[in-house]
């Protein structure tokens, strides 16, 4: 089933998730519904909030997007991204690796809105998967940017709380009016 996206403004974006400690049907469910509202609004990844749920679960899949590669490590090896591909994180912790890189990101939850953000080139995560079991991996580039942009959503945080400060002053105007649109709509 193909969830609608709650857009900025709707205070659920700034909750921090509940952790999941056992994975029930509805999980089950969510994790689809989520997989398929991701597809069909071809993003790379979903926070349950932004389908107006606050727990820590995100999906992620960076397969479609050929031009910003993504690299992994398992076990300290380097691995093939897809071996891991469609990803389910639940509970997740990342670590930063490295120094921070610049780059552009969007957000579902913010159509047509777009900035570059400052944030590690890699990291590691620990998580549980789609059937509770704990993995582990250090990973780059597009998705390690992935993984903590919806990290964040899991924490009630926002790409933009992340933008320097001229970027977010540029685009303030369709903040505001976004922020207005999803607020008016709520009231109906
Ligand atoms: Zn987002």
């Amino acid at each position: 089933m193909i969830l609608d996206i709650v857009k900025y403004g709707h205070p659920v974006l700034r909750q921090r998730g509940a952790r999941i400690e056992t994975i029930t049907p509805e999980i089950k469910k969510l994790i689809t519904d989520m997989f398929a509202t991701m597809e069909e609004n071809h993003g790379v990844g979903l926070a349950a909030q932004q389908v107006g749920i606050a727990k820590q679960l995100t999906v992620i899949d960076v397969r479609g997007v050929t031009d910003r590669p993504s690299t992994l490590e398992l076990e300290g090896q380097p691995a093939d991204v897809a071996e891991i591909m469609p990803l389910v994180l639940i509970n997740p912790e990342v670590k930063p690796v490295g120094e921070a890189v610049k780059g552009p990101e969007g957000c579902l939850s913010f159509p047509e809105i777009f900035g570059d953000i400052n944030r590690p080139e890699s990291v590691d995560v620990k998580a549980l998967d789609a059937k509770g079991k704990p993995i582990a991996f250090r990973c780059g580039g597009l998705l390690a940017r992935a993984v903590q942009h919806e990290t964040d959503h899991l924490n009630g945080i926002l790409f933009i709380d992340r933008m320097d400060k001229k970027t977010k002053q540029e685009l303030q105007p369709e903040l505001d009016e976004l922020a207005a649109q999803t607020k008016a709509s709520l009231k109906k």
